[in-house]
């Protein structure tokens, strides 16, 4: 019969106040817990910074809602312009 056992721990950090919004400023806040934990916690070898990623347009940076790679489903006007049934000839 299998059974589920535990083999491996890992600690995550939960800083008082919320990382701030602006992803530039959450992941300078995030670098700088890093750090000082690395410097002030005994027994740290390293702290490992993990974030998950969405994709977004690269013209207004609204959410990826479409399938394809090049267009949104017209979320913008830049984005519009790679719109397959505009585009075919
Ligand atoms: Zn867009």
């Amino acid at each position: 019969m299998k059974k589920l056992i535990d083999v491996e721990f890992h600690l995550v950090v939960i800083p008082k106040t919320p990382l701030g919004s602006d992803i530039d400023v959450a992941r300078g806040d995030a670098k700088d817990i890093r750090e000082a934990i690395i410097r002030h916690v005994d027994g740290v070898a390293d702290v490992n910074l993990e974030y998950d990623s969405d994709y977004r347009c690269s013209f207004c940076d609204g959410p990826w809602t479409e399938k394809s790679d090049t267009y949104n489903g017209y979320c913008c006007e830049e984005d519009e312009k790679n719109n397959p049934q505009l585009t075919t000839t």
